[in-house]
């Protein structure tokens, strides 16, 4: 049966001598992998239409339970290809795709996590600057949020006790704790013996708690102390290398 969708080239794998298997992050089949016949034999518009990051309208071929569907048409919705020619731009963009390719199951709807996507591209691409560490940080965490993977740093992981309430021992002191193996602060209640914990400091948690909120068109204005965006960097980080293990994410050190 034939399907239309439009998708965010996620990756693209060489199969065979000329053929490519593409991995798509698209709104209503969320991660889709798609085969596409020959397109490395002849310089076309279909060839570039699978680079990396390029937004395009796909049509697919292949029966429900299949194996992967064929790539039957791609026409390109915008090409985003200043951001491929800037490395420093990819290797940050690389970060937030392989969280895509780690975090999101194949074939489930994905609508706002494709919506993040599209909206970090295109407003990467209108700063020639280059992207601030604020910006970067923005959007990892507001896609662990819409992918389910948030930390918790607002209220105790175990008996959800907020970390601003009085009832939580903590909640004047200066800096609660981050557990890494709970995914969350925790109160002394709860955590019994430890385990590997970062330090949270109040103005950071503060920080954390506005940029789950804020709008993304706001981070531009956003004058960031960096000891907090650092400190939420290196947390959430933490965070991402611990759910999904050393060997399945490469940890890139911003600095
Ligand atoms: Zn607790």
């Amino acid at each position: 049966m034939l399907k239309r969708t439009y998708g965010i080239v996620i990756k693209n794998a060489v199969f065979g001598e000329a053929d490519l298997i593409v991995t798509y992050l698209t709104p209503h089949y969320g991660l889709l992998k798609a085969f596409a016949k020959s397109p490395r034999k002849i310089r076309s518009r279909f060839g570039s239409s699978l680079e990396p990051l390029t937004y395009a309208s796909i049509s697919f071929f292949g029966k429900e339970d299949a194996g992967l569907p064929r790539l039957t048409q791609s026409d390109i919705i915008r090409p985003f290809h200043s951001l491929r020619c800037d490395f420093n731009c990819l290797l940050d963009i690389s970060e937030i795709l392989e969280l895509c390719l780690n975090f999101l199951p194949e074939r489930e709807p994905a609508p706002d996590i494709f919506k993040l996507l599209l909206n970090m591209m295109t407003t990467l691409e209108s700063h020639t600057d280059g992207a601030t560490k604020l910006f970067h940080l923005f959007y990892k965490m507001r896609f662990l949020q819409a992918a389910g993977y948030l930390p918790g740093l607002s209220a105790c992981g175990k008996c959800g006790t907020k970390t601003s309430a009085g009832d939580f021992e903590n909640s004047k002191a200066e800096r609660h704790h981050f557990y890494i193996a709970q995914g969350a602060v925790m109160c002394s209640r709860c955590i019994k013996g430890g385990g590997d914990s970062m330090p949270l400091s109040r103005g950071s948690l503060k920080f954390y708690e506005s940029l789950l909120k804020w709008n993304p068109s706001a981070i531009g204005r956003v004058n960031a102390p960096a000891p907090l965006v650092e400190e939420l960097r290196d947390i959430i980080d933490a965070h991402i290398k611990y759910v999904l293990g050393p060997s399945r994410f490469a940890h890139k050190k911003g600095g």
